[in-house]
């Protein structure tokens, strides 16, 4: 069984990605399985989703560990502790990432030894698409590397673009891209790492902790001790020169991260703010910008 775990934000088409390996795989003859994993209210926090493909019937369920594939949506997921479970990876696990930065400065960034395939989205999909569909596009350079045919990874495309209303033209340029990026990408030895290969057949599912397998609330009064800072490269900040100390944003933030100070200026709580862009919107002076957090 050849196992693949894709790693996104909410809201960036993950999920569809892995339904698009899926889908692909099983037009080729395998037995498939995919599935995302994110609790509630997750645009842009990280997810994970997780494709099997197999020749005989699959048993297995739930997260993989180990995969023989990693898919990586952007840097920044890189390296992160995670409120997702964490990905053990092996030896022999390949790992590809859409980055800007060359597979060699990734690879000594992150102190990479395993095979590492990098594409730059951005600059693929120039010329094609203004906005490209990273699922799809994470999507074509898997299957590029799974061996599968392209002819079955666009029927796979466009099933998908369709099942979630998109335009033709849209649908049209994401297969083109999706084809360049499935050109551009060198293929590598995929394996089936040991350990994650059950093959007697016989069902084993591995115990996951509910907090990690389900969005259930099982304490009261515990958002704080959620970490959001992951949840977007982005961060508000204020222009304090200008600030009414209206308090719209203080108001309208739905996770809570402002609080007053004894001026009655609004600050941010910075590990609580999600980067949904809320409280710009609405500060009625327009003086709140987003900046990337941790720009390097
Ligand atoms: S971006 Fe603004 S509204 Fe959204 S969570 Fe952060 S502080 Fe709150
Ligand atoms: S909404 Fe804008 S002007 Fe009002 S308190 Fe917040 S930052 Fe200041």
């Amino acid at each position: 069984m050849i196992t693949v775990t894709l790693r996104g934000r909410g809201g960036q088409g993950i999920k569809t990605g892995a339904h698009v390996i899926g889908t692909a795989a099983f037009l080729s003859g395998f037995y498939v399985q995919d599935q995302p994993l994110y609790g509630a209210e997750r645009r842009g926090a990280p997810i994970s989703a997780y494709v099997r493909i197999s020749r005989q019937v699959i048993l297995d369920r739930g997260q993989i560990d180990n995969p023989s594939l990693v898919v990586i949506g952007e840097e920044s997921l890189m390296g992160m502790a995670s409120d997702n479970p964490p990905h053990e990876i092996s030896e022999s696990t390949v790992i590809l990432v859409n980055s800007p930065l060359s597979k060699s400065d990734l690879a000594s960034r992150y102190n990479i030894k395993n095979s590492l395939i990098v594409f730059d989205l951005v600059k693929l999909s120039s010329g094609i698409i203004e906005k490209p569909h990273l699922g799809i596009a994470v999507a074509a350079a898997a299957c590029k590397l799974l061996g599968l045919n392209f002819d079955f990874v666009k029927e796979s495309i466009i099933k998908e673009l369709v099942n979630i209303q998109v335009n033709r033209d849209e649908i049209a340029r994401n297969v083109d891209l999706a084809s360049k990026v499935f050109d551009t990408i060198s293929p590598v030895t995929i394996t089936t790492p040991r350990e994650a290969y059950r093959e007697s057949g016989i069902l084993e599912p591995k115990y996951h902790e509910p907090a990690i397998s389900t969005c259930a609330i099982t304490a009261t009064g515990n958002s704080m001790l959620r970490d959001r800072a992951q949840w977007s490269n982005y961060k508000p900040v204020i222009d304090y020169d200008k600030c009414t100390k209206c308090m719209v944003c203080y108001v309208y933030c739905p996770d809570s991260a402002y609080t007053i100070d004894s001026e009655g200026y609004p600050i941010v709580d910075y590990d609580a703010c999600k980067g949904c862009n809320i409280c710009k919107t609405e500060c009625p002076v327009k003086i709140i910008t987003l900046v990337e957090r941790n720009k390097r």
